[in-house]
């Protein structure tokens, strides 16, 4: 007989661990249970590990534009295997912390996969066999993989996902190929453009970053293909070949094409990962592979509830993490005490790129009328400082009462300013109040002041 608990977790990403850690505090007793490094694909394979390259292949740029900031460095190269050793270092250090986390809230940590076996039954089976733990409550929490379309070749050496990329060593890829231009395709073709690698996005739709602010994706590409970086849209792979240089052959506006590489990172989605989670009769309704939840993350079947990015919908870290927190609070019964329904998206370019809430066209789609304060960051003072001068704020507000509905910015910074913008919105602010606020100067912040101005 297995050890009985108030709550089992599977899956020890965003969404697990910090519903576990939650479901601890709030006096449950935890079972979680991880079969690979706690952390998820966030801290190990994810967020942590391309911020940490972007970050220092951001820097290498920027010393060639030191000479018009008054600067003058010699001989500057880049020592990939030295930079991948620090990426390392930083996943170690912060998994480390998740680990104690876990430790010190008193959660089990099960090591092992998780399949569920029966209604509040999860077998584990590890390196020491298979073990059954009870619990009233089951939080399926087991993520996403990478999606890999059939494209013929794409099992050939040098052809990676981004997990291939960023655990382990990786490789800098002198001549890179990405297909798919979406968040992580645009990150990466930053980093590896910046590290003066050769890179051809493909994409299929018409634009990069498909689902983002038309605008923003416009300009993205714009400023991407002025660094060097090759943006081929409306093009679908047709197939790689190739040895020890890779070509893959593409169809753009019908005509074929091809391009050489040294390295091909497929990046077109992913998928939620349920392989090997039910077993035996044991199931719960899904949808094209995702697991289909009520608004307080309970599927099909009662007790058993499903958070992160197994239930597809927006695929981030901190939606995972919310979704896992407010689950165990309704769980515990509990006012929830986060709103995980307006979740920021960021995209790390630079400049860096964040939304949240409605675009302008959206809301015209459901049937709102809009006023649309704009804010251009070449008048912004820090900006002019930091050589950042491209880049715009953009807030949409409600017509008819001037709350705030959503924001896309496209600045130095975006990524820290939205949060201040995902308050405004789940509080219902109105242009008038996000104005009222006094921001420092110089700072970034101040750009946020002049698009609300805008519309007053
Ligand atoms: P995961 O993090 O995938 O965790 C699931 C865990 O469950 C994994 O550890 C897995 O090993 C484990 N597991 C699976 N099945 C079982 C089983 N049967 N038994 C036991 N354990 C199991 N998001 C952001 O917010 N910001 C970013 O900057 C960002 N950058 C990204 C960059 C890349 C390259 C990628 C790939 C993703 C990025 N994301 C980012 C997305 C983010 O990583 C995910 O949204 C987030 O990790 C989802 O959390 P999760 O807990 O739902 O799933």
């Amino acid at each position: 007989m297995g050890k009985k608990y108030d709550l089992a977790v599977i899956g020890a990403g965003p969404a697990g661990y910090e519903a576990a850690i939650r479901a601890a505090q709030l006096h449950l007793s935890v079972a979680l249970v991880e079969n690979r490094e706690p952390g998820g694909t966030c801290l190990n394979r994810g967020c942590i590990p391309t911020k940490t390259i972007l970050h220092s292949a951001g820097l290498y740029r920027q010393t060639k534009q030191f000479d018009a900031i008054g600067l003058h460095a010699e001989n500057v190269s880049c020592n990939f295997e030295v930079l991948m050793q620090r990426k390392d270092a930083v996943v170690r250090e912060l998994r480390s912390g998740v680990e104690k986390l876990i430790q010190a809230n008193r959660v089990d940590l099960f090591r092992g996969t998780g399949a569920l076996s029966g209604p509040g039954e999860v077998s584990v089976t590890g390196g020491e066999g298979t073990e059954k733990i009870f619990a009233d409550k089951i939080l399926i929490a087991t993520g996403s993989v990478p999606a890999k379309p059939k494209i013929p070749g794409s099992d050939l050496p040098n052809v990676v996902t981004s997990d291939d990329l960023l655990e382990g060593t990786g490789q800098c890829f002198r001549r890179l190929v990405i297909i798919g231009g979406g968040v992580i395709g645009a990150e990466f073709a930053t980093a590896f453009r910046d590290l003066d690698c050769e890179v051809t996005v493909i994409e299929a739709m018409p634009r990069i970053l498909p689902v983002m602010d038309r605008e923003i994706s416009q300009n993205l590409s714009m400023i991407l293909k002025k660094r060097g970086v090759r943006i081929i849209t409306n093009a679908k792979v047709e197939k790689i070949s190739g040895e020890r240089s890779l070509v893959c052959y593409f169809l753009e506006k019908d005509i074929s094409q091809a391009v050489e590489a040294d390295g091909i990172l497929i990046s077109v989605g992913r998928r939620p990962n349920t392989n090997g989670l039910f077993s035996g009769e044991f199931h719960v309704e899904m949808d094209r592979g995702r697991i289909l939840t009520d608004e307080h993350f309970e599927t099909s079947q009662k007790g058993l509830f499903a958070v992160g990015d197994v239930i597809g919908g927006i695929q981030l870290a901190h939606a995972a993490s919310a979704q896992g927190i407010a689950a165990v609070e309704y769980m515990a019964g509990i006012v929830p005490t986060v709103h995980p329904e307006v979740i920021p998206s960021c995209v790390y370019t630079d400049p860096e790129i964040a939304s949240v809430g409605l675009t302008a066209d959206e809301a015209k789609n459901c049937g709102t009328e809009v006023k649309i304060g704009k804010f251009l960051m070449s008048a912004n003072a820090k900006s002019l400082i930091e050589l950042q001068e491209r880049g715009f704020i953009k807030l949409v507000f409600d017509a008819k009462n001037e709350v705030l509905l959503g924001a896309q910015l496209m600045c130095a910074r975006a990524t820290d300013l939205v949060a201040e913008l995902t308050q405004a919105i789940v509080n219902k602010m109105t242009a008038q109040q996000i104005v009222s606020v006094v921001r420092a100067h110089p700072t970034f912040s101040e750009g946020v002041t002049e698009a609300a101005a805008d519309v007053i």
